[in-house]
């Protein structure tokens, strides 16, 4: 059970509305209850009124009573779900904002072995699962175990045998049931929660790789793996279904025999004179207080498949990011210097080291190109500066200062990125590129757009054209477009550019590097490139391989020096 602890601790913050709403379920289903109880003595007492020609028989007062708990029952229903609905809504927002908290630290170390869609899955159905444990679970039984008392203390006025009788057949069935419906629904609730995020993760692939999935012709294996998941989800909520049908068939074959059982007792404890029609009042509390342990062996049958989710959730919350920051380190704003000294680093679970005693130093306003073969280490290198990773050892210090005792948001603005994979949101065009200065005004997006050769994006609807799913598609070098855009938007001391110009031709390479040179005149670059083009303005190039530097130089000497550098230039 400690898996749920956590999730109680946050209920702390909402208890009064929590509570309160146990209190007007507790009304209502006493309410629901007494109607039953007191119309049943009602008409069997008009009756036997009738009969023996009672003449003062109070017919006033039940009705009123009749017609009171009528009243409560609904109005309680309904304020009950009002107050208790409000109060759980609240605690999930505050669940699923302190979960993405958790989460965003742990991007890209921790969650790079799980899938987007199981991430959303344990975001969206996972938290809501927690909403379980106060409507399913902790609300039923504080009402029903109230409930058990205040009826039998009842029966035991009026009767103390049978008081204690419907008392302790209550009892034992509120503690015996969950035992019971626990262990039968814990496989199959395990079952539902893994198979729902199998399902939600083979539907979004299949969706998400239709284009290729047609090319390639396998569309139709890859259905099938999505309609064998769906299979094995429907599998096991109907078993979840059969075992809800055999408890409530067990509840009401009790509810009868507990029903006989009382009015057994009942007739020989309160029938010494004419006919009683408390008879029918303990007959009808019977059958109504039932509905207090009903709830009860759903909530146990069904707690597995909370467990379940509350583990997914506690894996992602008890996490420790690769890389913490400090929130009272290094203010800022940086000058631009970079010290890499002796850094070796390797991916988690990788034995290669993508990394091998790296060192560079790049001065404020000094220019770097960085070549080297594909997978050499040149994006990690640059993962390592804005602190994905951490290198596994030696040091990189951005103004002398050890990046780790930088605060995030310091760094943040210390550095601009154009990543190799640019990501384009699925907003307007403003912004996707306000991201990057929140503040910039239209002009100054237009501005930057025509700078950059996009100003045919804004042909239809301006900068409110939609990007993203759905929205404008574009090409491989409009994307690489948006991210320079945002580049020349982020005005930061230190420019890390991957890659930025491929899958362009070479003229807008050209006016593209231009641009970017143009904007970093007084910046620190790092320029890592395949395209031999440009090297010979830049102040340093250095050439990788298998994860070192194996030349360092400017681009005059590096050329004649007959190395690997050379040997590119040969090749073209
Ligand atoms: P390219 O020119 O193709 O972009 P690169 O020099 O940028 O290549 P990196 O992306 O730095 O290469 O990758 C260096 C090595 O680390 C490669 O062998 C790659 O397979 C591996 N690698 C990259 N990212 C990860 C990761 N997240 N987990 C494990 N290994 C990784
Ligand atoms: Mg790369």
């Amino acid at each position: 059970m400690h898996d749920l602890i956590p999730f109680l601790k946050m209920y702390k913050d909402h208890w009064k509305g929590l509570f309160f709403g146990i209190f007007l379920s507790f009304l209502t289903l006493a309410s629901a209850i007494s109607l039953l109880t007191l119309s049943g003595w009602f008409i069997a007492a008009s009756a036997v009124a009738g009969v023996l020609a009672i003449s003062n028989f109070n017919f006033m007062l039940p009705a009123a009573g009749v017609r009171g708990f009528s009243i409560a029952r609904t109005a309680g229903r309904w304020f009950e779900r009002v107050v208790s609905h409000n109060s759980t809504f609240k605690l999930l927002a505050d669940l699923r904002i302190f979960f993405f908290e958790k989460l965003t630290p742990l991007i890209p170390g921790k969650i790079a072995n799980l899938r987007d869609a199981d991430i959303l899955n344990r975001l969206v159905a996972d938290v809501d699962a927690m909403d379980h444990l106060y409507l399913r679970l902790i609300s039923p039984l504080f009402v029903a175990f109230i409930g058990i008392f205040g009826i039998s203390g009842f029966l035991y006025w009026i009767e103390p045998l049978l008081g204690l009788t419907l008392g302790a057949v209550l009892l034992f069935l509120s503690v015996g049931f969950p035992v019971l419906f626990y262990h039968l629904g814990r496989p199959h609730g395990e079952e539902i929660t893994q198979e729902k995020t199998h399902l939600r993760i083979t539907l979004l692939d299949w969706l998400q790789g239709q284009a290729e999935l047609q090319i390639f012709g396998a569309s139709g294996r890859f259905r099938a793996k999505t309609e064998e998941a769906e299979k094995k989800l429907l599998k096991a909520q109907r078993k979840m279904a059969c075992i809800s049908a055999f408890s409530v068939a067990m509840l009401l074959t009790l509810n009868g025999m507990t029903l006989i059982l009382m009015l057994w007792l009942a007739a020989d404890t309160l029938t010494q004179g004419p006919p009683n029609p408390l008879i029918a009042l303990v007959a009808f509390a019977t059958i109504a207080s039932f509905e207090l342990i009903m709830p009860i062996s759903g909530a146990f049958q069904f707690l597995s498949q909370t467990r379940t989710s509350a583990t997914r959730l506690n894996e992602i919350l008890e996490a420790k990011p690769e890389t913490a920051f400090d929130s009272k380190g290094h203010p800022g704003p940086a000058k631009g210097n970079i010290q890499i000294k002796n850094v070796r680093f390797a991916y988690p679970g990788m034995q290669k080291m993508a990394l091998h005693d790296v060192s560079l130093s790049l001065q404020k306003g000094e220019k770097m190109a960085l070549l080297g073969r594909t997978g050499c280490g040149k994006s990690t290198l640059l993962q390592l500066i804005t602190r994905a990773w951490d290198p596994c050892a030696g040091s990189i210090h951005l103004d002398g200062i050890p990046l780790h005792q930088w605060r995030e948001s310091a760094l943040r603005q210390a550095i601009t990125v154009v990543s190799q994979r640019v990501d384009i949101f699925n907003d307007a065009l403003r912004n996707n590129l306000r991201l990057a200065k929140p503040t910039a005004t239209d002009e100054e997006l237009i501005e930057i757009l025509e700078k950059v050769n996009l100003s045919h994006l804004l042909e239809k609807s301006g900068l409110d054209v939609w990007l993203g799913d759905a929205g404008r598609p574009l090409s491989g070098g409009e994307r690489r477009r948006i991210g320079i855009a945002r580049a020349l938007l982020h005005d930061a001391p230190l420019l890390l550019l991957d890659e930025p110009t491929e899958g362009l031709d070479m003229k807008t390479e050209q006016e593209i590097l231009a641009l970017l040179f143009e904007h970093a005149k007084e910046k620190t670059v790092l320029f890592i490139t395949h395209r031999l083009v440009g090297l010979n303005k830049m102040d340093r190039v250095c050439v990788m391989d298998e994860g070192e530097i194996i030349e360092q130089g400017t681009h005059e000497t590096l050329k004649n020096a007959g190395g690997q550098y050379a040997q590119f230039f040969q090749r073209i």
